[in-house]
């Protein structure tokens, strides 16, 4: 089987809508796609809705979070919460939060943009992005629109990273208080892409043990942004802490290159993550 356990529709930063999203997985070939849209649940519905026979839908949140070293140093990561209660009202009121204060901080990343000469304006933003999640994607998106990049990965280099000087940080969930809301919605915690180091900084090890404490049941291992060191040394780590190991493309439409299947999980660690129990189950039939 061809199973990608990470996508995002337009629902968050991707770029087609979640039927389409649906389509391009069935021409892909898959037989299990993953909705993992950032701090919603809003593509679901329309997902399942436009299924073909023959492809199961995984329904999935990507959770923004951080964990706060002893020392107070914040490392961003990103928490895969799968077949989770979408009616659990904590979580709702969390995901709200979250994509509220995206907004906020969208809005400051803009201005910051603007005052430095760049042509662009908030009502550029929201008119890409609608009710969706708001992301960095969609800045960039408004970027190549105003003609300033040619592309969203070149937005990201030059005026979006965390190493720039037009960042604002998101006030995302401690990642324990994330874990803890996700299994107590019933849902099975994953943590994506734990060594994508292109992004920032990551966790050490002893962190992913820590989470496997509080509740985590499986790692990314095979994800774009994980060179081959760091799939075998996720791929360790997932083995020795009895975690699920996953692969996922993290498809995000257009704003990415990365294809859809471009990296799969396994029939047997799917399994496994069937085999634990969960308020939901994967559509298909
Ligand atoms: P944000 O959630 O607003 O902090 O933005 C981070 C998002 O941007 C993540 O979902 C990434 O998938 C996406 N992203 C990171 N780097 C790039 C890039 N070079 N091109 C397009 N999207 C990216
Ligand atoms: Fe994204
Ligand atoms: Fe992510
Ligand atoms: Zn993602």
């Amino acid at each position: 089987m061809r199973i990608d356990l990470h996508t995002h529709s337009s629902a968050s930063d991707g770029t087609d809508t979640p039927a389409q999203l649906i389509r391009t997985a069935a021409q892909a070939g898959l037989d299990v796609v993953a909705i993992t849209d950032h701090d919603t649940t809003d593509g679901w519905a329309a997902a399942f809705e436009a299924r073909p026979p023959g492809l199961t839908v995984v329904p999935g949140v990507e959770f923004s979070c951080v964990y706060v070293a002893p020392e107070g140093r914040r490392i961003s990561l990103h928490l895969l919460a799968y077949l989770v209660d979408d009616t659990n009202a904590d979580l709702q009121a969390e995901w709200q939060r979250l994509r509220t204060a995206r907004r906020t901080r969208g809005e400051q990343m803009v201005d910051n943009l603007a005052a430095a000469g760049y042509p662009i304006s908030w009502a550029d933003v929201t008119g890409l992005a609608g009710d969706a999640t708001i992301g960095r994607p969609h800045l960039g998106r408004a970027l190549v629109a105003a003609g300033v990049v040619p592309d969203v990965d070149t937005a990201f280099r030059e005026l979006l990273s965390s190493r720039q000087p037009y960042y604002v940080r998101k006030p995302d969930t401690d990642v324990f208080d994330a874990i803890a809301l996700t299994v107590a919605a019933g849902g099975l915690p994953v943590f994506a892409h734990p060594l994508a180091r292109r992004r920032g900084p990551v966790v050490p090890d002893e962190v992913v043990e820590q989470m496997t404490r509080a509740g985590l049941v499986g790692l990314e291992v095979d994800h774009p942004d994980q060179d081959a060191d760091d799939r075998a040394h996720a791929a360790r780590l997932a083995r020795d802490l009895e975690l699920i190991g996953t692969g996922s493309s993290d498809y995000h439409g257009a704003n990415k290159r990365t294809p859809i299947g471009a990296c799969t999980t396994d029939d047997a660690q799917y399994e496994r993550l069937l085999a634990l129990p969960a308020a939901r189950r994967p559509v298909s039939g």
